[in-house]
């Protein structure tokens, strides 16, 4: 699942590639907006407000859209060749007079008035990619329910926005902190953060998701996605388990040795 550095990404190429732009075509295939058409309409930015991208276009319309598990957005030149996936995964098609913008796989397309962005990110805590990121209520925020595992807080959105089972694995990790530790056991959530917030922005610009210094595949990872191997600090074995409840239980990696027990 992307996480928020990934859709700090996308949205920095899509406003790079449409901002300041008029559409020439939209095409929208999921059935709501089916008859939508935004052609004339000049795009005024795209932001990424945690996991969710907004598209602003002249006239107060905001297309927000979401990747939740593997959608994407992908900019091709104008005549180039479309291959982000079949067409029938194609959710959204915005056209300029120099690349095509489309949406694969999209599960959350939508429509609705800029001025009330706020009905769909309010009730996001402070974004770790945001330039009105605000550790101290991101940590008011999770402090809230101290009786809650560590791991839960950090991956609920509207205590602080960004953050998926990548970086909950490695800054835990890091931290020497279990995610089945409760928020009143774990006693430092603002270094969580701003290990989060550390690694988050810097792989936001570099493009990559190495929270090590090792970009080689199977080394860029502490103990995400390392189920059953060694632990590269202590040697024991990484294990994964659940986190949280059905239905929202959440697939995380951590090291028994290195992170104290729950
Ligand atoms: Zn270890």
């Amino acid at each position: 699942m992307p996480e928020g550095d990934m859709v700090w990404r996308t949205a920095r190429q899509l406003h790079a590639s449409l901002a300041g732009q008029e559409l020439t075509r939209s095409d929208f295939r999921v059935p709501r907006l089916a008859t939508v058409d935004l052609r004339g309409r000049v795009v005024d930015e795209v932001r990424a407000r945690g996991k969710h991208l907004l598209v602003r276009v002249s006239g107060g319309l905001t297309l927000h859209t979401h990747l939740r598990m593997d959608g994407s957005w992908r900019v091709f030149e104008r005549g180039e060749r479309w291959r982000g996936g079949p067409a029938f995964q194609i959710r959204v098609v915005l056209c300029t007079a120099s690349v095509d913008a489309v949406g694969y796989r999209l599960p959350v397309v939508e429509l609705v008035r800029t001025e009330a962005e706020g009905e769909i990110v309010g009730h996001l805590g402070p974004d770790l990619l945001g330039d009105d990121w605000d550790p101290d209520e991101a940590a008011r925020r999770i402090r809230a329910e101290p009786g809650r595992e560590v791991g839960v807080a950090l991956l609920d959105q509207r205590n602080v926005a960004g953050i998926g089972t990548i970086y909950l694995s490695e800054v835990c990790f890091l931290a020497g902190t279990s995610p089945w530790t409760t928020v009143e056991d774990a006693d430092d959530v603002p270094g969580l953060l701003g290990r989060a917030h550390e690694l988050m922005n810097r792989n936001a610009r570099a493009g990559t998701q190495v929270t090590t210094q090792d970009s080689r595949p199977g080394r860029n990872h502490w103990v995400y996605g390392r189920a059953g191997r060694p632990c590269g600090r202590c040697g024991n074995t990484v294990r994964s388990g659940e986190l949280g409840r059905a239905p929202h239980e959440r697939v995380v990696y951590w090291c028994p040795a290195c992170q104290s027990p729950a």
